[in-house]
């Protein structure tokens, strides 16, 4: 959206009656249908569901082309990129691939923050230049460009994993994802709007009261809808209010849900499921477009390796996978290439070839921020704090604060069965993690806020890795 229509809507927009924002979103469905569904995506899909069957060495050769492809483009074009050493010339794409990252420099968010403009390549005309920005989750969102085919590339990951499952982009669908289309003060349903142009229903993230969930469970039942897709921590929300009215989803009536956009955290995945009846696929990716990795029917994340290459910084290793931080690789980005970019998220990559079949890189899990680690007394800090709560079943949601190293505060929307047992089943599972040294303060909610983007954060800490 440029400036002029983005203050045209925040203004306009908020006074139409409901069938005139209904019109709306069905123009900016038809809109945003016509930018991402182009030749160029139709095209990259069939070529993507076929190169998905390659041996390994194959889709290392489509990686060892992209990557030389945008290390040229970035050394003549890219102002921040002019010294960038030239591709290796290596005949073994591996070798290659190697080769030409370990010359390369790892890219800290500061450094693009600091120029973000000398990233972007001068091949691209201004004109065919989009304008974005990170979502902004910690610190403050970082402007991004990107081309028509970077975005159309995207997609064709998305749609890949969907269409493998048997959906086409002209199905319909509910979504629970960061749009304001409901107005903040409206206190009624509807809490939705329809884009006529595809059948979405699209869910506003922002009235969920325990109250107006009702209303909700009514339109999930109501509305037509092949799938779901959006936050997890969104559709959480509605899950748990389908089970406590008792009113899941008839199982299969959904083929499957999408979640992305945040990380799927173990206790949201199976209430999820149940109360919609159907399984998640999840997917790993990121505003600056330059990874992606979607889930198969074993659990893992696969990297889509036609769109990315993904390193991992290790810092912790067995026979069975490896842990680091991630650095990420965009082989789709030719307006602002980034490589070995340090995204900030942390991954556990797998040694072994998944059961699924699928070959490359696939990822038993991609942590959340850096920062969203506990830090003990003793200096040790602990990830994925979301399975403390994963057999709560007592707890409807929970966030983890940590503004010192010797205690931290539990904040937890009980439901209605919640007791004094079910505190000391909590206090026992962090206990179990954490250890005994640290201070525990449990303290029960309404509701728990999620960041200005809308996205919900189950661990954050003052005093993590990222502690200045
Ligand atoms: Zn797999």
């Amino acid at each position: 959206m440029n400036r002029i229509s983005a203050s045209l809507y925040s203004t306009i927009y908020p006074r139409l009656p409901v069938i005139g924002q209904n019109a709306a979103c069905t123009v900016g469905g038809w809109i945003r249908f016509r930018s991402r569904f182009s030749d160029h995506f139709q095209k990259t899909v069939s070529s993507w569901e076929k190169s998905i069957h390659l041996p390994l060495e194959g889709l290392r050769e489509i990686q060892r082309q992209r990557l030389t492809r945008s290390v040229n483009i970035a050394r003549e074009n890219v102002p921040y990129y002019r010294d960038l050493p030239p591709a290796s010339t290596k005949k073994d794409p591996d070798e290659a691939i190697r080769e030409t990252l370990k010359n390369i420099r790892p890219l800290e968010k500061r450094a693009y923050r600091d120029q973000p403009r000398a990233f972007i390549s001068r091949t691209v005309p201004r004109h065919r230049l989009h304008r974005g920005q990170t979502s902004g989750t910690t610190g403050t969102a970082l402007p991004l460009w990107y081309s028509p085919e970077t975005l159309a590339e995207e997609y064709a990951t998305v749609w890949r994993m969907r269409r493998r499952v048997g959906l086409d982009i002209r199905d319909t669908q509910l979504s629970f994802a960061g749009q304001m289309i409901v107005p903040f003060a409206q206190m009624r349903p509807p809490f939705w709007r329809v884009n006529a142009y595809t059948g979405q229903t699209l869910f506003s993230i922002y009235h969920m009261t325990p109250k107006n969930l009702r209303s909700y469970v009514d339109a999930v039942h109501a509305r037509q809808a092949r799938y779901v897709q959006g936050y997890p921590s969104s559709i959480h929300l509605v899950a748990l209010a389908m089970l406590e009215a008792n009113r899941p989803l008839p199982k299969h009536r959904l083929t499957a849900i999408f979640t992305s956009s945040e990380s799927l955290l173990a206790f949201q995945r199976e209430t999820i499921e149940r109360a919609f009846g159907a399984p998640i696929l999840d997917r790993y990716g990121v505003s600056e477009f330059a990874v992606s990795m979607t889930e198969c029917e074993e659990g893992r994340l696969h990297v889509d390796m036609e769109f990315c290459i993904v390193e991992v910084e290790i810092t912790e290793e067995t026979d069975e996978y490896e842990t680091g931080p991630l650095l990420i690789t965009g082989l789709a980005h030719d307006a602002t290439p980034l490589f070995r970019y340090r995204i900030g998220d942390v991954g556990t990559r797998a040694k072994q070839p998944c059961p699924c079949g699928r070959l490359g890189d696939s990822f038993f899990e991609v942590d959340g921020r850096i920062e969203d680690y506990v830090l003990t007394p003793d200096g040790r800090l602990v990830g994925r704090m979301d399975h403390v709560f994963k057999e709560q079943l007592d707890v409807g949601e929970a966030q983890i604060l940590q503004r010192n190293q010797d205690s931290i505060d539990v904040l937890i929307v009980p439901r209605a069965q919640y007791n004094e047992a079910s505190e000391r089943s909590v206090i026992k599972e962090i206990r179990s993690r954490l250890g005994y040294d640290i201070e525990i303060r449990i303290e029960l909610v309404n509701s728990i806020a999620r960041e200005p983007n809308g996205k919900f954060r189950a661990v954050k800490s003052e005093v993590g890795r990222n502690a200045p």
